[in-house]
């Protein structure tokens, strides 16, 4: 029953005597309750204003102002009556909002979950808190629940990060120890490549370098590149220094026969070990003749040199060459053989001499 139907009754039986001062406190204070309600309802109202709620507000507050300035009770009620629906409707659309908004955030710690996963494997045991986080959140809805739950994917995002952090600082290490590794293979590579060419007496080129030089220079010059001219240098009566002084002196007189040449040569030069005490000499770019004077001129001032073989000797030694220049259409072959044999007739012709090809 209504106040109204239940005043009207009470009067009818006599009970209620109308009393207009008690009426007008009653209306003022249920006005107060009105008024207060929708004050109440407006602030329920959240700030989304792709749902309306500003319009919301605007009418609640309107109603708020007709009921403040007493109008006529049926502008009131038409007033509440409309707005009563469309309060109800923005209250369903809002539940229907805030529904989708959690359903989204769910998606979203799975979507970040799973992709997490993938992060690295350190990220494993996360992954699957993270994922019973997930699942709980599907069963929270409270909002303390929700708190605690963020709380804790905090804590594992801090976890993670930390773990992170502890894995790159780990790589690094890892990759600086494989960066040292690698520099020293490279440098034993290169020492080794360098030591497959080197005759490890005398530091000079042995004869595997020799003879892929020698070819190299005969295919460039065959191109139409410069020419070279070549130099067989052997030491006379080698086998008499071994026989006179020992073979360590005899080695001593090689590592400074190939320093004596070395100090008279270019730097592009290439001066290897032929084999025993025979040495061989390209000289890119020269000429049968400035190569036969180089020769000429180093083999007299070896002729003129000592070499201290103690404090108290000193010995010398002389040197027989072979001299020429690379030929058109000639290979490696055919050049040894032409320089052999000119260093042949300086052995034959006496020694201590150079003879051109
Ligand atoms: P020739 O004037 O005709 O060239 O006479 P040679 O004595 O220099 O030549 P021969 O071929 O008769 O002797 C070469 C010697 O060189 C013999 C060999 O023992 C010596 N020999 C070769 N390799 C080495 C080496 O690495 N160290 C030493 N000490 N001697 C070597
Ligand atoms: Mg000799
Ligand atoms: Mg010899």
């Amino acid at each position: 029953m209504s106040l109204l139907a239940g005043l009207r009754e009470r009067r009818a039986r006599g009970e209620l005597a109308v009393d207009l001062e008690a009426a007008r406190a009653r209306v003022a204070a249920l006005e107060n309750v009105a008024t207060t309600m929708l004050g109440c309802v407006r602030s329920l109202v959240l700030d989304i204003d792709e749902l309306g709620a500003h319009d919301i507000k605007t009418r609640l507050a309107q109603l708020t102002t007709q009921l403040r300035q007493g109008a006529e009770a049926s502008e009131i009620s038409e007033t509440c009556a409309q707005q009563r629906s469309e309060i109800l409707e923005f209250a369903e659309r809002e539940r229907d909002y805030l529904d989708r908004r959690d359903a989204e955030l769910r998606r979203i710690i799975e979507v970040l979950s799973h992709g997490l996963a993938g992060v690295s494997q350190g990220a494993a045991t996360y992954h699957r808190r993270l994922l019973d986080n997930g699942t709980r959140l599907e069963a929270a809805s409270r909002l303390s629940d929700l708190v605690k739950m963020r709380a804790a994917i905090t804590a594992e995002v801090h976890g993670l990060r930390t773990a992170i952090a502890e894995r790159q600082v780990e790589e690094q290490t890892q990759a600086q120890a494989l960066r040292r590794e690698v520099e020293q293979l490279r440098q034993n590579v290169a020492r080794a490549q360098t030591e497959a060419r080197t005759d490890p007496l005398t530091g000079a080129a042995n004869r595997a370098a020799f003879d892929e030089e020698l070819a190299r220079r005969c295919e460039l010059a065959a191109a139409g590149r410069e020419g070279f001219a070549l130099v067989f240098a052997d030491i006379d009566h080698f086998k008499r220094i071994n026989d006179s002084y020992g073979h360590p002196v005899g080695d001593r007189v090689l590592t400074a026969f190939v320093e004596f040449l070395r100090a008279r040569i270019r730097r592009s030069d290439t001066l290897a070990r032929y084999g025993g005490e025979e040495f061989g000499v390209i000289l890119p770019g020269a000429a049968l003749r400035p190569a036969l004077r180089k020769a000429r001129r180093m083999n007299e001032e070896l002729a003129r040199s000592d070499w201290a073989v103690d404090l108290a000797t000193k010995l010398k030694f002389t040197a027989s060459m072979g001299v020429a220049a690379w030929q058109p259409g000639e290979g490696a072959s055919g050049l040894v053989e032409r320089v052999d044999r000119a260093l042949y007739r300086a052995k034959h012709e006496g020694r201590n001499r150079v003879v051109k090809a």
